[in-house]
């Protein structure tokens, strides 16, 4: 593979930190043993996790030096999806009223791995009113966020080699997650007329081994999400292949993204179209809160071996370290289950962006939701263009990273005064390409 800038930046900043723990252990005696060390140290898969790391955390580091080089006001850093909303009121008053409470051995202490019975009865109470359904404590675990909750779902189900079927474009970091789990990703190439799931090429890849089928919506990179129609035909599917090869196969919905949405769309509730859905939610961007690590799963009743299922996802929250969600994050959350983010800052965001870069001649996915435009490369190696864009001080990470050359991913969960210092910056780009 050709080493893209950011694989190499990567790469320097890996062997800086390999230099610096050398030094720290007061055993450097050269290049030699450093690299030495670097291959005897660390497990062979992790050390090719490391060299395979994250594109969109490469380009975050590379900002903030850039940022120190020419100054953050002239450098466009839209790599990362860090919400730019501060969290909503209530959250921040909900903090200070929990942190007040005295209650020994309860507030701060270890609880049922699942995660606090009324925080847990809160949440399943605001599902219902939200959509109609019937959950109760029993079906929801909290989690360290949409990732915890991904991690302690797969743990749960997968046997070594056991396949996640993916659509392209996808978050990354599945990758890291299902691996995590010994099992393996297949991967659904993208229709790239409208990036809904291209559900005649899943039919081809569902197989004896499929265990589950994890989908986004809304999603990240492209801001698409997904119709009422799409998710009944994705059903039909999975409902037709169960039959045909006889096995369960699990529906799970990440969906972090489920509140950002503009307009009049609406997000179905997965599991009412498919029985085998687990729903992984996260409060890391409805509430700007992606440094605490909260979130939930939903495993409803009528999923095969509902019991087995949950008492598992109970146990591999233990096993995996988490322990269980945070204490303080959860009660909090009991106090907010209907609070949400200020969507309209990043709707105004959105138009602007999508206006402007029309006009300069980008196309487009449609985003109706998330806080992302998925942006067609202007040139076909999208890891160049990306390149091309940091000369203008643009940050952008290559759809690539995502499973899906030929794209670019505009994180706009950015300050509305950067976008408008960026646009001529976005207009140039375009240009070198006229
Ligand atoms: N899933 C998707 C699609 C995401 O974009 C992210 C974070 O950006 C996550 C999961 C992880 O979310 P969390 O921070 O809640 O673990």
């Amino acid at each position: 593979m050709r080493a893209s800038p950011s694989n190499s930046l990567t790469a320097k900043f890996i062997k800086s930190l390999w230099v610096l723990a050398c030094f720290a252990e007061n055993d450097y005696n050269g290049r030699q043993d450093v690299q030495k060390e670097e291959t005897e140290m660390i497990s062979k898969q992790m050390e090719k996790l490391v060299h395979g790391s994250s594109v969109i955390r490469a380009m975050f580091e590379e900002g903030k030096k850039m940022a120190e080089k020419y100054g953050a006001e002239n450098v466009y850093d839209f790599s990362l999806g860090n919400p730019s909303v501060e969290p909503p009121e209530e959250v921040k008053q909900a903090m200070m009223d929990v942190i007040q409470e005295v209650d020994p051995g309860t507030l701060h202490g270890y609880m049922s791995n699942s995660g606090f019975e009324d925080v847990r009865d809160r949440i399943a109470d605001h599902l219902n009113r939200s959509f109609d359904t019937h959950f109760t404590r029993d079906h929801i675990i909290m989690t360290v966020g949409a990732a915890g909750g991904l991690n302690v779902i797969l743990k749960t189900l997968l046997d070594p080699d056991d396949e996640v079927i993916v659509f392209a474009p996808f978050f990354g970091e599945y990758n890291n997650y299902v691996a995590n789990a010994g099992g393996r990703v297949v991967v659904v190439p993208p229709d790239t007329s409208t990036f809904m799931p291209n559900l005649e090429e899943l039919k081809k890849r569902i197989s004896q081994r499929t265990k589950a089928v994890l989908i986004n919506t809304p999603n990240n990179p492209t801001g698409v999400v997904y119709s009422e129609q799409t998710l009944k035909d994705l059903a039909a599917v999975l409902e037709e292949k169960q039959r045909e090869f006889g096995t369960d196969i699990y529906l799970i919905s990440d969906e972090p993204y489920r509140e950002l949405v503009y307009g009049d769309i609406e997000v179905p509730y997965v599991t009412k179209y498919y029985n085998n859905t687990i729903v992984g939610y996260s409060y890391s961007k409805s509430l700007s809160l992606p440094g605490e690590r909260i979130g939930y799963l939903v495993i409803p009743a009528e999923a095969a071996d509902y019991e087995q299922v949950a008492a598992a996802a109970n146990v591999a929250t233990r096993v995996l370290g988490f322990v269980n969600a945070p204490s303080f994050q959860q009660k909090v959350i009991a106090r907010c289950v209907d609070a949400r983010v200020d969507v309209a800052v990043y709707d105004r965001n959105r138009r602007l962006l999508v206006e402007k870069l029309r006009n300069y001649g980008y196309e487009c996915a449609r985003p109706d939701g998330a806080f992302y435009l998925f942006v067609k490369s202007l040139e076909p190696d999208d890891s160049a263009f990306v390149a091309k864009a940091k000369e203008f001080k643009l940050l952008l990470v290559p759809g690539s990273s995502f499973a899906c050359p030929g794209y670019v991913r505009i994180a706009y969960c950015v300050d509305h005064e950067m976008i408008l210092r960026a646009l001529p910056a976005f207009e140039k780009l375009a240009e070198v390409y006229r």
